[in-house]
């Protein structure tokens, strides 16, 4: 292809209506038929990037292998089309202006004004460019987070439109609405639709594209409607009905034909359907599955949807690819006591002990963590999971009653888990922990690299804290075994006690790593360990 063809995908109505499953399962259509696409997400707000963020105000945060802290979104992008992405894809208004303001102290712009429009606007396009500037995507596809309407939203929309402008047929927009069902009068509404794309109207984008997100099926007099008022034909009218599994979105927009008319708009050929073989497999697994694996999660976000995200699909991945219905049940770490730990892990065939930052909740994973050590249930630590099934076994198996991470107690006599060298003189919070991809070397004939396959691998980090080597040997004598290290620093990577089924903490974030046809080979061995009987 010779252009890369810019989509832009915006959000009406309501935010969460799910632009980020959209834009990654028409990714998916569009590399199905072997266009080479990528997807980037904008974000509104002033913080460089969520890393700063707690899950309540922003869910997941997700990592890149480039050692980037990215939008969740990210993470969607990754598990559908199964690419990497980086830095690149994820830009917030915070980065725009930082860029802008370096140029401008840099005299750049010497004698002039410093404006929202062209400068910010020109920041922003120039970011939307840059992805398919070396001619390596056929497709970007660009995200705008939030909603049409806010005023934060502007000048990114104010973007869109030059660009539509600029390239023409090369560029289309996607507006994604919502239309509820009013219980009370029996029907779907469509005004909110309708003036959702007035407002993209004010701001001088006509969608081209509309998406509309419902509980009850459209009928075509609907469609139509929608249609009519919003100015494009009724085949660029795509409902997108509540769906039993997001990985379902790509052949219900598939089915009505958006990649087809997207195909036609931008003036491609449109060419024969394509099969999607492994995607169809992977679903036909999912239905397929009968037998239940049940696995608790043990957290302090477990009640926050999107806290766990990459956790959470990494395990349905691997559970259907053991042919299993995932039962995944989540545990509250602040509410694990001695007492009602047995109950709460009643009937568990695996636990996962989550990652984390900070004191809260840590207490009830050193319990449900013992109680899985004697108990000899398969257990994964990621992260702060990692790190707490170390204490537990400094605590409970070494006597060191005091063992703690110096990241809750920093004056502890047992400092099992410290701060990293390179973390000592760092001050600034954003964007300063070890991040992105490390390569790590597994012990041989351990079960980790048994997981593997392998006793090479590269998976990604998000720390500050390890574990602290001075105590090594103590835990190896103990039957607690360092089976992963990082070939340059020597840092532990990873821990497991080879006397158990399967009890295994990693300090990296296998989640970041585990798409649907490629999935990750350590929650696949967890699971396949969890429902031997
Ligand atoms: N808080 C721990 C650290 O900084 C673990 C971080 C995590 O779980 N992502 O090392």
């Amino acid at each position: 292809m010779t252009e890369t063809k810019y989509i832009f995908v915006t959000g009406g109505v309501v935010s969460s209506l799910g632009k980020g499953i959209v834009a990654a399962s028409l990714g998916k259509l569009l590399q199905a038929r072997g266009y080479k696409v990528t997807i980037q997400k904008f974000d509104p707000y002033i913080n460089i990037d969520p890393g700063t963020l707690n899950p309540y105000e922003h869910g997941e945060c997700y990592v890149t292998d480039d050692g980037h802290e990215a939008d969740l979104d990210l993470g969607h992008y990754e598990r559908f089309l199964n690419i990497a992405t980086s830095r690149a894809n994820n830009i917030t208004t915070g980065r725009i202006y930082q860029n802008v303001i370096r140029k401008e102290r840099k005299g750049d712009y010497l004698g002039k004004t410093v404006q929202v429009v062209p400068h910010i606007t020109d920041e922003i396009k120039r970011n939307v460019k840059l992805l398919g500037q070396k001619k390596q995507f056929d497709f970007v596809i660009t995200e705008i987070g939030g909603t049409v309407g806010d005023i934060e939203s502007l000048p990114y929309l104010e973007s869109v439109r030059q660009l539509k402008w600029e390239l023409g047929q090369n560029c289309i927009c996607i507006h994604l609405t919502y239309v509820p069902y009013i219980a009370a009068a029996g029907e779907v509404k469509t005004k909110p639709t309708q003036h959702s794309v007035k407002q993209l109207q004010e701001v001088g984008i006509q969608p081209d594209i509309l998406v509309l997100r419902t509980e009850h099926e459209l009928s075509q007099d609907i469609i139509r409607k929608v249609a009519l008022f919003c100015n494009v034909s009724p085949d660029s009218v795509i409902q997108s009905m509540d769906v039993p599994t997001i990985y379902e979105v790509p052949l219900v927009l598939a089915k009505q034909g958006m990649d087809e008319t997207l195909l036609r708009k931008v003036g491609l050929e449109v060419g024969t359907k394509p099969e999607m073989k492994q995607w169809h497999e992977f679903l036909q697994m999912k239905y397929n599955a009968s037998e239940v694996v049940n696995i608790a999660l043990v957290g302090k976000y477990v009640e926050l949807q999107d806290a766990y995200k990459s956790i959470d699909e990494s395990l349905l991945q691997a559970a259907i690819y053991n042919n299993r219905k995932l039962n995944l049940v989540s545990i509250h770490s602040e509410k694990v006591t001695e007492e009602n730990v047995a109950e709460l892990l009643h009937g568990m065939d695996g636990v996962v002990i989550a990652p984390g930052f900070g004191s809260r909740g840590i207490e009830g994973k050193f319990i449900a963590l013992k109680y899985t050590r004697e108990h000899d249930i398969p257990t994964l630590g990621i992260c702060l999971g990692m790190q707490c099934m170390v204490i537990e076994f400094a605590r409970n198996v070494l006597g060191y009653k005091e063992a703690h991470t110096t990241e809750i107690s920093p004056n502890t006599a047992y400092k099992v888990i410290d701060l990293m060298e390179e973390q000592k003189t760092i001050t600034d919070m954003g964007g300063s922990m070890r991040l992105g991809g490390y390569d790590c070397i597994l012990k041989k004939g351990s079960k980790l690299a048994e997981a593997y396959g392998k006793s090479f691998i590269h998976e990604r980090h998000r720390h500050r804290f390890e574990f602290n080597s001075q105590y090594r040997e103590d835990f190896e004598k103990n039957g607690m075994i360092c089976v992963g290290e990082n070939p340059d620093t020597g840092l532990v990577e990873a821990v497991e006690i080879p006397a158990l089924r399967w009890y295994i903490g990693v300090q990296f974030h296998p989640e970041y790593n585990s798409t649907v046809v490629n999935p990750n080979p350590l929650f696949l061995s967890f699971i396949k360990e969890a429902i031997k009987k």
